[in-house]
């Protein structure tokens, strides 16, 4: 392409958690069904300095790069809707990039002059901005700017916005994704709000361009024609954006109303043919009937009040999906609060009704004792169990204590002093705990695992086509957020008493995946890694796909 590349700013008005990621999302999948090469940032106006130090039940999950960098969400949704991975400087927050000026600073990069909020810290995002288009050679690059127009927070990243706008006046498109409310006791869809998050959005100098209106409803021609009059753009610029059964229509929906050919007609881009058949015909399958699989997701990060709040397994539930219409599957899930099962044990009997379940990663002594009881009732019941990173270690204790004979065993996460630590600290976190070394200090992003022929797992990367092992080992690459690990010296134990650790590091110090056989159990396997960050609608993960086969095939 010899055009400049471009950039497009998406930002909420009215109110959060409408969907502004999914938006993003859409947005470069359809431009990269055009032909573009696209790459989406995303802002939190958090001091947090990643997304690693934030507690999942007010943020929900923290999201994994391939080079370590602990994010928002969103990254997650990007990756699975632009089907490609992203590097951190795609992932900033206020606190990285007034780590950055203030690092400069100290180091006289700024030659002594005055450092300001304005410009330098806008200067800083959009140096950020610049080098993530740069690493991506991106023709389009997205940007999600985290909150709503007219909170403090966000204002040093419009700034930015504006800018690049200013120094670029045709290559910068900015889309407004609204929320139009019909109250109750009217009936009717109110445009107000989206008139005053127009005007707010003047007030820091920047008009929309597209206007995205989310409503339970679609539009209807009234209502565009008021929102384009008062709001400033033309009434084909305004988008109906009405709830969908499934965030995967978002896209196909977008494009109805010509989405993809305004953004061009806006960036002054040659108008192209959009093709989203592959992504079409993956909707069309998830609507298909297929047999409906019930599985349990046993956590314990759900309640938040008295909401119930899935947000915190996202890329568990999308990776569950994935794999189920891959086999031709549904899958409907409930979110267990494991909890439940240490205050009353006669309550995991309710776990018999599930074809499948799954334990999540997590943190800390609250509920674990509720999630081994449901390990054993898995195993026990022959139910087949899916367990991601402490889902994993859980799995090794219950078959410590339950199998192995090792009474007490434990993780030294919630005991320290435990007579079985059978995870434990890994030796090089030791110091990082001792000085209260929190942030991006866990062995994370993507480290290569040796997976051991025969196995339930080598048997799954096999089957998927996702084994690269031209005359050496069978290896995978897989994501990881964790502290603790299998303690090396109980090993031997283990394997003796019947556990199988399928996939190890390279060094073969570190296990990766744990297992019990075939014969044994119909499927029991757990993944120190986090399978579920790379699941993409096309390409599901391996092991999320042996899981729902094993359950569908367990189906009554
Ligand atoms: N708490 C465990 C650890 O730090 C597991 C982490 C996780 O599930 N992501 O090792």
């Amino acid at each position: 392409m010899t055009t400049n590349p471009k950039y497009i700013f998406i930002v909420g008005g009215v109110m959060s958690g409408i969907g502004k990621g999914i938006a993003t999302s859409s947005i470069g999948r359809i431009l990269k069904s055009k032909g573009f090469k696209v790459t989406a940032i995303k802002i939190d106006p958090y001091i947090n300095v990643d997304a690693g130090t934030m507690n999942p039940t007010e943020h929900g999950e923290v999201f994994v790069l391939d080079d370590g960098y602990e994010t928002d969400q969103d990254m997650g949704n990007y990756e699975r809707f632009l089907d490609e991975s992203l590097p951190s400087i795609n992932y900033m927050t206020t606190g990285r990039v007034y780590q950055e000026v203030i690092r400069r600073e100290r180091n006289l990069e700024y030659g002594g002059r005055n450092v300001e909020v304005v410009p330098d810290v806008p200067l800083e995002v959009l140096r950020r901005i610049s080098e993530a288009q740069k690493a991506a050679n991106a023709d389009i690059t997205l940007v999600e700017v985290g909150g709503t127009i007219g909170e403090y927070q966000n204002v040093i990243f419009l700034e930015a916005a504006r800018m690049l706008k200013q120094k670029y006046p045709r290559d910068v498109a900015v889309v407004m994704l609204s929320y139009v409310p019909i109250p109750g006791n009217i009936g009717e869809m109110k445009t107000k709000p989206t008139q005053y998050a127009a005007r707010s959005l003047n007030s820091v100098g920047l008009q929309a361009d597209i206007i995205l209106a989310r409503a339970t409803v679609p539009l209807d021609a009234k209502r565009k024609e008021k929102i384009a009059v008062f709001c400033n753009i033309l009434p084909e610029h305004v988008i109906s954006a009405p709830d969908v059964d499934s965030i995967y229509d978002v896209p196909l929906n977008y494009e109805k109303d010509g989405m993809g050919d305004i953004l061009c007609d806006v960036l002054g881009l040659d108008r192209r043919p959009t093709d989203l058949s592959q992504w079409a015909a993956f909707v069309a399958k998830s609507k298909n009937g297929g047999k409906k699989l019930e599985v349990a997701v046993v956590g314990k990060y759900f309640m938040s009040g008295e909401y119930v709040l899935s947000d915190v397994y996202i890329s568990v539930i999308e990776a569950l999906k994935h794999a189920a219409y891959a086999v031709d599957c549904k899958v409907h899930l409930s979110y267990l609060d494991s909890e439940v099962y240490e205050k009353d044990p006669a309550k995991l009997e309710e776990l018999r009704q599930y074809d499948g379940i799954v334990v999540p990663g997590g943190f800390g002594s609250r509920g674990v004792e509720g999630i081994v009881s449901a390990i054993q009732f898995a195993r026990e019941q022959k139910i087949p169990y899916l367990g991601l990173c402490y889902g994993m270690q859980w799995l090794t204790i219950e078959y410590a204590r339950h199998v192995a004979g090792l009474e007490g065993a434990n993780t030294a996460e919630v005991n320290k002093d435990a007579p079985h630590p059978v995870i434990d600290v890994m030796p090089d976190q030791i110091e990082k705990l001792t000085k209260a070394d929190y942030g991006g200090t866990m062995r994370l992003g993507t480290y290569p695992c040796t997976l051991t022929e025969g196995t339930v797992a080598h048997e799954a990367y096999e089957l998927a086509g996702a084994l690269a092992k031209e005359g050496g080992a069978a290896e995978v690459s897989e994501r990881h957020r964790h502290r603790y690990e299998v303690n090396p010296e109980y090993i031997e134990r283990l394997q003796k008493a019947g556990l199988v650790f399928s996939g190890k590091s390279p060094s073969g110090k570190l296990m990766e995946i744990a297992e019990l056989p075939r014969g044994v159990h119909p499927f029991f396997v757990g993944s120190q890694f986090h399978p579920e960050l790379t699941s993409r609608p096309l390409k599901p993960h391996p092991l999320f796909i042996a899981f729902i086969q094993a359950a569908s095939a367990q189906k009554k």
